[in-house]
């Protein structure tokens, strides 16, 4: 009998160990053909789901198994933790993804338009409605290809004091509805104008920035004519979505170099800093709301009922005449937590969230990535109400300006919520003009707001009406210059000085704010770049040559010395 058991133990492991070579092959072949594949891991297998998810870029859960894609270096690590795994093909390879190769076929929105065909519908945008839409080139990809976005507001050459709203989709080069979805929505807008009371009022009350194709490399990776070949990362092979600051893992959480399609987003974000944005995915329906990287039980955003309560609106504008199963494929109520469905490092939602005191959502708005050409227009009609809805929210919540009591010059201050804000969700007004504003739920707040050289102003009583915006302006004094003034906010130290390895950089009090300090040689040209992830930051100097550097965080800034 144990002779029996042994031989069918010796037979299983020897098919085992075959399959397993098989896939392999398959990986590799898929990988040097186009750079990436797809793995599925059988979720009984997983011991560490975190490891894993820092391993390869985890997708998403598809019934027994996590859907994984990996670059090389990705799958070469990922073996070497001896996970059983299988090939993944799409079976929707047959689909029809027609093209539109002249803006003409564009007209119906049920086509995928070449990257000419594109490029050619963002001009015409900003040429046919220059008096509110401007065209912003956000930056450019790796092979060249432009990132665009769209400045929809009453005055689009100006940055003017109203919430600031953005859309950004696919940047997952094959997660394609949502680029189609966001040309036609501009397209709504800008054509409604004037007609329509919605579309009016959203032109009015807000700026709207829509970016359709964040990865425009990973969307044409077959060419400009053609999506049927789209992949998940850019030219380089990264995820770009987790290429971004992570508030736990640090500024390269994926140990990959931030890529120009990063840099150019986190360059247009900190220009405009958002009040409310999206970054639209697919291979899901469902809306996925801070934070990523932690479990509901381990942290919340203070705002978490305020993204229940947009979430919740936005499923409540889809129309019943969508099918039953539409934003069911996850859970039931069609929005969760971010790492309650699964966690995820480096991703831009919670970069833009934490780092940038905005609130992002991820919308995952088709299950299918490659959307046949035929559901576009249905899927506009699911979503039309919805995404129009969000940007709507824009219309609710706090504003006013802060400025200085004694000159009413306009004050870079911070808003802060008592007995509500925390972990960076607190918000600041604009230094140009002293405008904010915080988006919130009905309530009554005590808030204060404080800037650096001034008395702190808190305000009891601040009741905030959903039905539009509430207003507060606030006029604070200057503190005489005492003591007081060594511990305050911004002022930075590091440690050791002269370093070899590691330098702390500490802040007295607080970073004021910053999120970002620089490194220069004594040429004053910048060496490092980096997030400031807490009080104090280590920072990595063991590349440097010997020499004297300079770091600054805002407008101070400290020598030191590279050993
Ligand atoms: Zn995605």
């Amino acid at each position: 009998m144990k002779r029996i058991i042994l031989f069918f133990i010796v037979i299983f492991s020897v098919h085992f160990a075959y399959s397993q070579e098989t896939v392999i092959e398959k990986v590799r072949n898929d990988i040097s053909i186009w750079g990436e594949a797809k793995i599925l891991i059988p979720k009984d297998e997983i011991y560490d789901l975190n490891l894993l998810a820092h391993t390869i870029s985890l997708d998403y859960p598809k019934g027994n198994n996590w859907l994984g894609y990996v670059n090389e270096k990705q799958y070469n690590n990922f073996l070497a933790l001896n996970l059983k795994h299988s090939f993944f093909e799409e079976q929707n390879n047959s689909k029809a993804l027609t093209m539109a190769l002249t803006m003409a076929q564009m007209n119906d929105w049920n086509r995928y338009p070449t990257y000419e065909v594109y490029d050619s519908i963002m001009r015409r945008f900003a040429q046919a409605y220059p008096s509110i839409c401007k065209l912003d080139t956000i930056g450019f990809s790796n092979n060249n290809r432009l990132i665009l976005g769209l400045r929809i507001s009453t005055n689009p050459y100006q940055d003017i004091d109203k919430p600031k709203f953005c859309y950004s989709s696919t940047m997952h080069g094959d997660e394609l509805a949502g680029y189609v979805l966001m040309l036609r929505l501009s397209d709504w807008l800008l054509s409604n104008y004037g007609i329509n009371q919605r579309a009016t009022d959203i032109i009015n009350n807000t700026q709207v920035f829509i970016n359709p194709l964040a990865n425009p490399d990973g969307t044409y990776a077959g060419g400009n004519s053609t999506v049927s070949y789209s992949r998940r990362y850019n030219a380089n092979y990264i995820d770009l979505n987790r290429n971004f600051p992570c508030p736990i893992n640090g500024s390269h959480p994926d140990s990959e170099q931030w890529q120009v399609e990063t840099l150019a987003f986190m360059d247009y974000v900190d220009s405009n800093e958002f009040s409310i944005s999206a970054n639209i995915h697919s291979g899901a329906e469902v809306l996925n709301y801070p934070y990523d990287f932690y479990y509901s039980t381990e942290k919340i955003h203070s705002d978490s009922e305020w993204f229940i309560d947009v979430c919740s609106s936005f499923i409540d504008s889809i129309p019943s005449s969508a099918p039953s199963t539409f934003f069911r494929d996850v859970v039931h109520a069609g929005y969760t937590h971010g790492g309650d469905w699964y966690k995820v490092s480096g991703g831009r939602q919670d970069y833009h969230t934490y780092f940038k005191y905005g609130r992002e959502i991820t919308f995952e708005l088709s299950s299918i990535k490659l959307l046949n050409t035929e559901e576009l227009n249905n899927y506009w009609g699911y979503l039309k109400g919805s995404l129009i809805s969000y940007i709507e929210n824009c219309q609710k919540g706090l504003e006013g300006y802060i400025r200085d009591s004694a000159t009413n010059e306009p004050i870079r201050a911070k808003v802060w919520v008592e007995n509500h804000d925390g972990f960076n969700s607190e918000v600041y007004s604009k230094s140009s003009t002293g405008y904010y504003y915080r988006p919130i739920l009905n309530g009554n707040y005590i808030i204060n707001f404080s800037a650096e050289g001034y008395i702190t102003k808190t305000i009891p009583n601040i009741q905030v009406n959903n039905g539009g915006i509430t207003i507060q302006d606030v006029f604070l004094a200057k503190r005489d210059i005492g003591l007081e003034e060594i511990e305050a906010e911004n002022e930075f130290n590091i440690y050791p000085n002269p370093g070899k390895e590691i330098i702390k950089l500490s802040f007295v009090k607080s970073s004021g704010g910053k999120t970002t300090y620089f490194i220069k040689n004594s040429l004053g040209i910048e060496i490092i770049r980096g997030s400031i992830i807490d009080k104090t930051t280590n920072i990595d100097i063991s590349n440097l040559n010997r020499g004297v550097y300079f770091i600054s965080v805002g407008t101070r800034v400290i020598k030191f010395i590279k050993e």
